[in-house]
């Protein structure tokens, strides 16, 4: 199989009729960097910050992170790496962190909440991430965006330290090469204001922690997790409709959940009008596979004729079809 999908490294994702979907990776080490030649990737689609802050036994130190995160942009070249803030909350405990005692943590004090009551780490990082860019392209975005105050405070954050390195004459990058994104993992983002969607320069779903919510199913628990397909019919709709509020105002989104990597969800997705999908490297060969073997618009039509039959789910009339293209 590896060897099939090598082939495909340098060929583009696009299905039948033309439609290119940009397929990308997710990384979170330095090590993970190489995938991004050998996979074909287009970009990193989310680099997870959390590792470097997990293996200390203390904050790790700004100059530290800058190093790091200037290596892992050098590495990429001209390709975008979306670098995630730290997504930390008490069910990832830091070792140099209280630990606090919450009954749900995956709904507790995490991600940007931490961030923004515990503004040092975050200006730290956002900070090393300035100084890493000297001058290129950056893209940041933040975790667990419940509401648009969230994200127009830790976006503030991030304007006020690049005002703050322009002064001391350190290199920043221009505005128009500064993207600062949010990351859409509680349904209540998606009925933000009009105007979230105006000031986000990109969004990017994080289809874990979505779904969880969205089913209010813990990703984490075996008995439910299971439970809800993602290919159910709420869901589904659900990410169509976020599709449409982005376009309205032609915001870039993503999609960068474990789903994105599983080639019958990914197309799926795709056929809901996401353009980028963003996955572990080894994902992109199979899921780039599938893409150029369909029809995106045929399959949406599939997908909303089985919707209107009232199934639940759309998996078995997406498998029919599949086998049908097969034949
Ligand atoms: C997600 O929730 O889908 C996501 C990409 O973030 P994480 O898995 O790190 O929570
Ligand atoms: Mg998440």
């Amino acid at each position: 199989a590896q060897m099939r999908y090598a082939d495909l490294r340098d060929k583009p994702a696009s299905d039948l009729k033309g439609r290119q979907i940009s397929l990308q990776m997710n990384a979170g080490l330095m090590a993970d960097l190489p995938s991004l030649e050998g996979s074909g990737a287009e970009g990193v689609g989310l680099f997870r910050t959390e590792l470097q802050f997990l293996i200390r036994n203390k904050v790790p130190r700004r100059a530290e992170l800058a190093r790091l995160y200037g290596l892992v942009m050098d590495s990429a070249g001209d390709k975008r790496v979306a670098f995630r803030t730290l997504d930390i909350g008490s069910d990832k405990v830091l070792p140099y962190m209280k630990p606090q005692d919450e009954p749900n943590p995956a709904m507790g004090w995490r991600a940007i909440r931490v961030g923004l009551d515990k503004k040092g780490v975050m200006r730290m990082q956002l900070q090393a991430l300035v100084r890493a860019a000297r001058g290129r392209p950056l893209s940041i975005m933040f975790p667990f965006v419940a509401q648009f105050d969230e994200f127009r405070e830790a976006r503030q954050h991030l304007i006020h330290m690049i005002e703050g390195e322009r002064r001391l004459g350190n290199p920043v990058p221009d505005y128009d090469k500064i993207n600062i994104g949010a990351m859409l993992e509680t349904p209540s983002l998606a009925f933000a204001p009009d105007a979230f969607f105006e000031m986000a320069d990109f969004i990017s779903i994080g289809g874990n922690d979505l779904k969880q919510f969205f089913f209010a199913a813990d990703r984490e628990n075996e008995r439910v997790r299971r439970r809800y397909d993602t290919l159910n019919v709420s869901f589904l709709t659900f990410i169509g409709m976020i599709a449409e509020r982005c376009k309205k105002f032609g915001t870039p989104v993503s999609f960068c959940g474990e789903d994105a990597g599983r080639p019958v969800e990914a197309i799926c997705l795709a056929a809901m009008g996401l353009d980028t999908l963003s996955m572990r490297p080894a994902s992109i060969g199979p899921v780039k596979h599938l893409i150029r073997r369909v029809d995106l618009g045929e399959l949406r039509r599939v997908i909303d004729a089985s919707s209107e039959r009232g199934d639940q789910s759309v998996r078995s009339s997406v498998l029919a079809y599949l086998a049908e293209i097969e034949t």
